[in-house]
C-alpha cells in the first residue's frame, strides 16, 4: 500500500488533516486534527455503527448519556488522575529539549537492533536503561537528565478565580461515575445497567507523532456497565455468532505473542475473562470491527499484566488492530474496574453510592442491644433514676458494651454507667436486603483510532487508481449522479434525481463536469458505493444505470424507482449483483 498516496487522498479530499494549518510555522502543536465535510460525515457514520453494535440491541441495559468536558479538580482527586495518569518524561540537559522517557528508549535501541518493552517501568528503570546504553539526545547528542512524571491532565481555571483549578476530562468515564446515583434512580434502581457516553476528551500528550493514532484532543466511545458481582451472568453470550482472539495473561507473561481463538463463553469458563460482561463487550468489538471492514485476522485482544494495567483496573485487555503503516494499534481498552471509582468518588463527595441487594434468602444476623436495671439504677441515683433511664436510651448499644467491657464503666450526660446497672441481650434479626457498592466493566473507544484503521483497510488501488472500498453503510456520501455528458436533457432528469435522493435523506453528490471515467475514479476514491449515470436510454425509456464501486458492474433500472431501490442497497449492504438477482435483471460490465 502507497501510504503517501493514502495520506494525500485524505487530505486532499477532506477526509482528515492537521488543524490549525495556517498557523504551523508560528505555533508548533502537534496532536490536533480536523475532520473535513467527509471525515465529519465517516466519523458520523462510524459512530452510529457503534450505537447499533453496542447500545440498540441492549437499549433495555444501556443508556445515552452526555456530560461535561471540564471538570472540577475534586474529581480527578477521587478518581486519582491527579496522582497516576502519567507519562515518563526526561529532558536533555544541553538543549532543553522534552522526550517521552519510554517511547525514546525504545526508538533509540530500536535503531541499534535492541528490543526492550518499557511498558510497566518504573521512573528509575528508565533511568537505568538510559544510562546502561548511554542514549543520549536525539537531537544534539547532549547529555538526559532524569526520568520524571508527567501528568497528562490539561487544566484550566473555571470562572474569574485563579484557584478554582479545573481539568479537561482525560476520559468521558468520570462524568458517568458521578452521575451514577441520578441515573441510576432514572432507569429504576435495577442491576445491571450501562450507562454510554460518546465525546471529546482531552490528554496533553508528550511528543504526539502518530497522526489520529496519538492525539491531545480525540473523542471516545465508552460504557460504563455497572453490576452485582454476586450475581454476574449475561443472557445475551451465547447469543453471540463469533470467535474472540486473545493473548490471554499466562501466555502474556510467558513471552506467547500468537494469539488463541475462543468462544466467548469458553473465555470465562476457562478463567481467562473475568466476567461475562466483559466477554460480551469484547465480542461485540470483535464484530464492530468486523463491520468497519476489518477481517478476524487482522486483530486480537492482548491480555495487560498487573504491572502494565492502569490504577483503576483488575483485569484488562486491549484490542489491537492491525495498521501498515503503524503496526498494531490499540483502538479500545476493556478494564474491569470493579467498584474502584464509584467507591472513590463515594469517598471525596460524602455522597452514598451503594445501592440494594435483595437477598433469596433472608440473612440471620445477631444484634446486641441494652435494657437498664431500674431496681439498681434506683438504688445509685435515687430521684435522677428517669434522667439515667433516658441518657441510655440514647447511647449507642455497641459504645455501651464496648466501653462496660473495656473500662468497666461508661460516662453518658455525666452518669456513670457500671455492668450491674444494665441487662445485655443478642436478639437475632432477620434482613432482606444489604448494601454494596456495584462493580463496573467498561470498554473504551478511541473513534479517531478506529476511523485511521477503517480508511487504511478500506483502501486498495486497481490499476493505480485509488479505491476506497468503504462499507455503503459507513460510505460518507453513498450515491453519485452522473449524466454521461452535459447536456441539457440528462442535466435536468440528474438534478431532479439528485434532488429526490436529498430530500429522501440520502448523502449524494450531483457531478456532470468532465469525462464520466475521471468522475468515476474520482468518487470510487472516496468511497462513493454507487453511482447513479443518466445516458442515452434515459430520456428514450426512462431508464437509469446503477454502477457499483468494487466491481464496476452496472444494471439499468426505472428512474423512477431508483431512490427506493438505492435506499434498500444501501441499508442491506447490497452489490448491484444483488441488485439485478434479486430484480431478476442483467449485470452490464462496461469498463
Ligand atoms: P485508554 O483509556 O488509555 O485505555 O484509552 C481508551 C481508548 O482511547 C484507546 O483504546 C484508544 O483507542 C483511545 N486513545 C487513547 N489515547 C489516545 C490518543 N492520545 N489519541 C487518540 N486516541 C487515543
Amino acid at each position: 500500500m502507497d501510504i503517501e498516496k493514502f495520506m494525500e487522498l485524505m487530505s486532499e479530499n477532506g477526509f482528515f488533516y492537521p488543524s490549525f494549518e495556517i498557523y504551523r510555522s508560528k505555533a508548533e502543536v502537534g496532536g490536533f486534527y480536523d475532520y473535513g465535510p467527509l471525515g465529519v460525515e465517516f466519523k458520523r457514520n462510524v459512530i452510529e455503527k457503534w450505537r447499533r453494535v453496542f447500545i440498540y440491541p441492549y437499549q433495555d441495559l444501556i443508556v445515552e448519556i452526555e456530560t461535561p468536558i471540564v471538570m472540577p479538580r475534586i474529581v480527578f482527586e477521587a478518581s486519582g488522575h491527579l496522582e497516576h495518569f502519567t507519562d515518563s518524561i526526561v529532558e536533555c540537559t544541553k538543549c532543553g529539549r522534552r522526550f517521552r522517557a519510554d517511547h525514546l528508549i525504545e526508538e533509540e535501541l530500536g535503531k541499534r537492533g535492541i528490543s526492550v518493552k518499557t511498558e510497566g517501568l518504573s521512573l528509575e528503570e528508565l533511568d537505568e536503561l538510559i544510562k546502561k546504553y548511554n542514549i543520549k539526545c536525539p537531537a544534539c547528542n547532549g547529555e538526559l537528565g532524569n526520568v520524571k512524571p508527567f501528568n497528562l491532565l490539561f487544566q484550566t481555571t473555571i470562572g474569574p478565580y485563579s484557584d478554582n483549578i479545573g481539568y479537561l476530562r482525560p476520559e468521558t468515564a468520570q462524568g458517568m461515575f458521578v452521575s451514577f446515583p441520578r441515573v441510576f434512580n432514572l432507569v429504576g434502581r435495577k442491576l445491571p445497567f450501562g450507562i454510554a457516553q460518546i465525546g471529546k476528551v482531552g490528554r496533553n500528550e508528550i511528543s504526539p507523532r502518530q497522526g489520529l493514532i496519538r492525539l491531545r484532543e480525540f473523542t471516545q466511545m465508552e460504557i460504563e456497565f455497572f453490576f452485582d458481582p454476586e450475581n454476574a451472568k449475561c443472557p445475551y453470550l451465547d447469543e453471540l455468532d463469533v470467535k474472540l482472539r486473545i493473548i490471554p495473561e499466562k501466555d502474556v507473561a510467558a513471552g506467547v505473542k500468537e494469539p488463541r481463538e475462543f468462544r466467548p463463553r469458553e473465555v470465562v469458563e476457562s478463567g481467562i475473562v473475568p466476567n461475562e460482561w466483559m466477554a460480551l463487550f469484547m465480542g461485540l468489538a470483535t464484530i464492530y470491527m468486523n463491520e468497519l471492514g476489518i477481517p478476524l485476522d487482522h486483530q486480537y485482544f492482548l491480555a495487560k499484566l498487573p504491572e502494565e494495567r492502569a490504577h483503576y483496573s483488575a483485569a484488562s485487555f486491549d484490542q489491537m488492530v492491525y495498521s501498515e503503516r503503524f503496526g498494531w494499534v490499540e483502538v479500545s481498552g476493556h478494564a474491569y474496574r470493579t467498584d474502584y471509582d464509584l467507591s472513590r468518588h463515594a469517598k471525596y463527595s460524602g455522597y452514598d453510592m451503594s445501592v440494594d441487594r435483595r437477598l433469596a434468602i433472608p440473612k440471620e444476623t445477631v444484634e446486641a442491644r441494652v435494657y437498664p436495671n431500674p431496681q439498681r439504677i434506683r438504688e445509685v441515683f435515687g430521684n435522677e433514676m428517669s434522667r439515667v433511664m433516658q441518657a441510655l436510651g440514647k447511647a449507642d448499644p455497641n459504645w455501651l458494651i464496648n466501653e462496660l467491657n473495656s473500662r468497666g464503666k461508661a460516662v453518658i450526660d455525666g452518669y456513670t454507667i457500671t455492668s450491674d446497672m444494665v441487662f445485655i441481650k443478642e436478639e437475632k434479626r432477620k434482613v432482606h436486603v444489604e448494601r454494596f457498592i456495584p462493580h463496573d466493566i467498561e470498554p473504551s473507544f478511541g473513534v479517531d483510532r478506529i476511523i485511521y484503521v477503517a480508511l487504511e483497510h478500506a483502501y486498495t488501488e486497481i490499476n493505480g487508481k485509488p479505491l476506497l472500498k468503504l462499507p455503503p453503510d459507513l460510505a460518507p456520501i453513498k450515491v453519485a449522479v452522473l449524466p454521461i455528458i452535459r447536456k441539457q436533457e440528462y442535466v435536468s432528469i440528474g438534478r431532479s434525481i439528485y434532488r429526490e435522493l436529498s430530500m429522501f435523506g440520502i448523502r449524494a453528490i450531483y457531478d456532470d463536469d468532465g469525462a464520466i471515467g475521471s468522475r468515476y475514479a474520482k468518487y470510487d476514491s472516496i468511497g462513493v458505493p454507487f453511482a447513479i449515470t443518466i445516458d442515452d436510454k434515459t430520456p428514450v425509456d426512462n431508464t437509469v444505470t446503477i454502477r457499483d464501486r468494487d466491481t464496476r458492474a452496472q444494471v439499468r433500472v426505472g428512474a423512477n424507482g431508483v431512490i427506493r431501490v438505492m435506499e434498500e442497497a444501501i441499508s442491506k449492504k447490497l452489490s448491484v449483483n444483488d441488485i439485478a438477482r434479486l430484480m431478476g435483471l442483467q449485470v452490464i460490465v462496461r469498463e
